[in-house]
């Protein structure tokens, strides 16, 4: 298998956008930049998907970098969307337009996209699994796996199930990892115990790890003055043995100057700094409302009837939540104006729960409804307007 030779991967879910309210606008010639800061220091993994970016990622993959480097010298890796097919013929179709998107021949890494147990049986009801296991004989796909946000013994029965998938994708940061919800550990132990190597997405738990409560932070920055917050949730998946990639979706240059220095020559954590960030992921989960990863799969994969912003505004809630000053929300400002753009507000939901049985996180996304809606609705000025 080609695992590069660097630990770090670029995930293209995350990229600039020159609107934030509009996921398709994405900042290309900034993109750009930063593809030509990556590629320079000598990282090559590039990861994409069918529906990120409101389905606009693989074909500004396809762009900023397929069309502007030899093809050997990166690695493209894409997934299918098994939620989202209604049939056999649909995956076909997707597959061979993700080649045209990316302007690819071949895919060197592909993978079944969120393989839990709703998506395994959609899988297999369509015949995906043969069919890829077919563009691989083919050579249209290099390395087959799938990634994976369920827990550890489904895990355990796909790789039984299905031994020749060559590669796992998990959600893997020192905040989950004894999370019981999420099971990064016991899920990263089922992948040592069959033998296939890891790709760690969430390294930073969509941004969550990046900005830590000041008396956890000035702890980590007393072991390691000159370390961010984001490199130490970096670091401490990348130390992992079984781990290949740890995928970082950056979205400005200060990220990709931060990701892409300290993990050119990278160094595993000691012991005592493994220590150090499982002690503070403790403290953490005392902290954070609302455990969302931005993954967008709530909006993506599934709709919700009312348009509702679920990842948009659970951020916006728990930044809230944090906020320190007693006199100014932006927060609340962002809220109104997405509510004021015609999208859903949160008093909107009408507990259909179409979102939370795509969510990975497992959130109870309708009973948070009524919270946001008293934390950013009510008493907010902002909205009568
Ligand atoms: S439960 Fe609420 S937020 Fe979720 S899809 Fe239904 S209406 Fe939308
Ligand atoms: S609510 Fe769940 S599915 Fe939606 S963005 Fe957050 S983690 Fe992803």
């Amino acid at each position: 298998m080609n695992f590069p030779e660097k630990k770090l991967g670029f995930g293209f879910m995350r990229m600039p956008l020159l609107n934030s309210d509009d996921q398709a606008a994405i900042d290309v010639p900034q993109l750009e930049k930063m593809v030509d800061k990556f590629f320079e220091r000598g990282f090559t993994y590039c990861d994409t998907a069918w529906m990120y970016h409101d389905f606009m990622s693989e074909p500004t993959v396809g762009k900023a970098v397929v069309s502007r480097y030899p093809r050997d010298s990166f690695t493209i890796a894409t997934k299918m969307p098994v939620a989202m097919l209604h049939s056999h013929e649909e995956g076909v179709e997707i597959f061979e337009k993700q080649k045209e998107k990316l302007g690819v021949d071949y895919f060197d890494f592909y993978l079944v996209h969120d393989m839990g147990r709703a998506n395994y049986e959609n899988a297999k009801k369509y015949d995906m699994i043969p069919f890829l296991r077919e563009k691989k004989e083919a050579g249209e796909i290099r390395c087959l796996g799938f990634s994976c946000h369920d827990n550890a013994e489904f895990l355990d029965q796909v790789l039984t199930e299905n031994p020749f998938f060559e590669f796992v994708q998990l959600q893997i940061n020192y905040l989950d990892w004894e999370n019981e919800g999420i099971q990064s550990r016991k899920c990263y132990e089922v992948c040592v115990k069959h033998n296939k190597p890891v790709i760690v997405m969430e390294p930073v738990k969509g941004g969550t790890l990046a900005k830590l409560p000041d008396a956890i932070e000035k702890r980590l920055r007393e072991a390691r003055p000159d370390w961010s917050m984001a490199q130490w949730a970096i670091r401490f998946a990348a130390s992992l043995e079984n781990v290949k990639v740890v995928l970082s979706g950056m979205s400005n240059e200060e990220q990709l100057e931060d990701n892409t220095t300290f993990m050119k020559d990278f160094v595993p954590l000691t012991d005592e700094e493994t220590k150090l960030v499982l002690d503070a992921a403790e403290e953490i989960r005392q902290t954070i409302a609302i455990p969302c990863t931005g993954c967008r799969y709530c909006v993506e994969e599934s709709s919700c009837p009312k348009g509702i912003l679920i990842p948009n505004y659970f951020a916006l809630y728990n930044t809230e939540k944090l906020r320190t000053r007693e006199d100014w929300s932006p927060e609340k400002e962002y809220y109104a104006n997405f509510v004021k753009n015609g999208n859903g507000k949160a008093s909107d939901c009408i507990a259909c729960k179409k979102c939370e049985r795509v969510c990975p996180q497992h959130i109870k996304i309708s009973e948070w409804m009524p919270k946001l809606k008293v934390e950013m609705e009510d008493n907010n000025y902002l909205m009568a307007e």
